[in-house]
C-alpha cells in the first residue's frame, strides 16, 4: 500500500485488533513484570514494566509512524522526554538552543546542564547567521521549538538541519504546538522530535506524557532508550492509553483548533487595544512564509500583547467569563494565560502578553469573550 494520509495513520497506527480477544480498543496491561524462562530466557518480548510495557509499545509504534521515524519511546513528561535526550550527551557537548522555548527548558538549561558538563549557547533562531556563528567543534545538539511557546516564534527547519548536519550535530524539534498533523520534523531533515503529550496528543486535559521520536534507531537513540531505563522516566501504561485514544482524533482536532485560532487571532488583530498577535498564520508574522512551507495549518496556538503592561493584561485575563485562566494547552477548552506570572521573576516574556490556547468551542463565542474582556 502506498504511503498513507496522516488522519488514517493517527486512526490506525497502534491500533491492531488485539489477538487475544478480538478486542477493537486496545487492552490496558497493566501487569509489572511478565513471565520468562528459568535462566531468564526472553518467552513473550517484555520483561519488567520499566523497560517496555505492550501498552506503552502500541503508543510507541502510534508516534514513530505519526513522525515518520524508525524509533519513538515514551516519557511520563514531556520534561522527563526532553531531558533524557540532554543527559544522554556525552559531557563536553554543546548545545545551541533558541531564545523562546518553554520554561522549564530554559530553567532546566541554567540549572542543571553546567553540572553535567554540558556546554550551552542561546541564539535568536530567526536569524539563521547566529545559528551558524554559534557553532563549535564540540556541537552536538541543536535544540528547536517551531512555533515557539509563548512568542510563537517560527524557525526554519530546513535551513537549520543543513547548518547542523556540515556540523555533525543532532537537531531536535519540540513540536509540541504543531502536533505531527501539521508539521514533520523528520522529513525536514530533522533527527529528533519531541512532544509534551500532555497537550494536543492526549487533548483532553487528563495525562502527562513525553515523546521522543527518532528518525535513526542509531546508538545515540539506544543509549537515550537505556538512558530512559535506568532513569525511571518512562510513561505509565495507563497514562500511555490516554494518550493512544487522544490520537485517534488528533487530526480533526488540530484542523479544528487552527480554524478557531486563525478567526481569533484575526479579531485580535484588528482591535483597538490590542499592540499586537503573535500567530504565525497571521500575513504580518514574521515567520509566516516559512510556516506556509514547512507547516499545513499554523495551529491552535497564539498569544498578543494588550496595550499598556503588566496590569492591563491581568486585567483583560481577570474579565474573561469562557476562556479559563490556566496554563497547559491543546485541550477541548480555550485557555488564557498571562505567562510573566506564570513563568516566575526570571520571566523574560513581555509583561503585557497573553498567551491562548484556543479550543474547540464556536469561534465567534470565543471572539466575543475576548472582546468584551477587551472593551
Ligand atoms: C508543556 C510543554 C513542555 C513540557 O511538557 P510536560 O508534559 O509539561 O513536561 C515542553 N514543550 C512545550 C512546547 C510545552 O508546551
Amino acid at each position: 500500500m502506498k504511503r498513507q494520509h496522516i488522519e488514517t495513520i493517527a486512526v490506525h497506527a497502534g491500533a491492531e485488533v488485539d489477538l487475544a480477544t478480538g478486542a477493537v480498543a486496545p487492552p490496558i496491561h497493566l501487569s509489572t513484570t511478565f513471565e520468562h524462562g528459568p535462566a531468564c530466557e526472553d518467552l513473550h518480548g517484555f520483561a519488567y514494566i520499566r523497560e517496555s510495557n505492550p501498552t506503552q509499545t502500541r503508543l510507541e509504534e502510534a508516534m514513530a509512524q505519526l513522525e515518520g521515524g524508525a524509533a519513538a519511546f515514551v516519557f511520563g513528561s514531556g520534561m522527563g522526554a526532553g531531558a533524557c535526550v540532554l543527559q544522554a550527551l556525552e559531557p563536553g557537548s554543546h548545545v545551541i538552543f533558541p531564545d523562546d522555548m518553554y520554561v522549564d527548558f530554559r530553567n532546566l538549561r541554567q540549572g542543571y546542564l553546567a553540572k553535567w558538563r554540558i556546554e550551552s549557547s542561546v541564539v535568536d533562531m530567526t536569524d539563521i547567521a547566529s545559528v551558524q556563528a554559534a557553532v563549535r567543534p564540540n556541537t552536538g545538539l541543536v535544540w528547536t521549538e517551531t512555533p515557539s511557546n509563548p512568542l510563537l516564534k517560527v524557525t526554519d527547519l530546513g535551513a537549520v538541519c543543513d547548518i547542523a548536519k556540515q556540523a555533525r550535530a543532532r537537531v531536535l524539534t519540540d513540536n509540541t504546538f504543531a502536533t505531527p498533523i501539521l508539521q514533520r520534523p523528520l522529513d525536514l531533515g530533522g533527527d529528533i522530535v519531541m512532544h509534551s503529550t500532555t497537550k494536543y496528543c492526549g487533548g483532553h486535559s487528563d495525562v502527562q506524557g513525553g515523546c521522543l521520536i527518532f528518525r535513526e534507531n542509531d546508538s545515540f537513540a539506544e543509549h537515550v532508550l537505556q538512558t530512559r531505563k535506568i532513569l525511571g522516566a518512562v510513561a505509565s501504561p495507563f497514562n500511555s492509553w490516554l494518550v493512544l485514544r487522544g490520537l485517534r482524533s488528533l487530526a480533526c482536532r488540530v484542523e479544528k483548533h487552527s480554524a478557531n485560532a486563525a478567526a481569533v487571532a484575526a479579531a485580535l488583530s484588528q482591535h483597538s487595544a490590542v499592540e499586537a498577535v503573535n500567530y504565525p498564520g497571521l500575513a504580518s508574522h514574521a515567520g509566516h512564509e516559512i510556516a506556509a512551507r514547512q507547516m499545513k495549518a499554523f495551529g491552535g496556538m497564539l498569544s498578543f500583547l494588550v496595550k499598556g503592561g503588566w496590569d492591563e493584561a491581568v486585567e483583560v485575563a481577570s474579565r474573561v467569563k469562557l476562556f479559563i485562566n490556566a496554563t497547559s494547552l491543546g485541550g477541548p477548552e480555550s485557555l488564557i494565560e498571562h505567562r510573566a506570572s506564570s513563568e516566575g521573576k526570571d520571566s523574560i516574556t513581555p509583561k503585557n502578553l497573553l498567551r491562548l490556547s484556543v479550543g474547540l468551542e464556536h469561534a465567534d463565542d470565543l471572539i466575543e469573550d475576548l472582546l468584551q474582556a477587551l472593551a
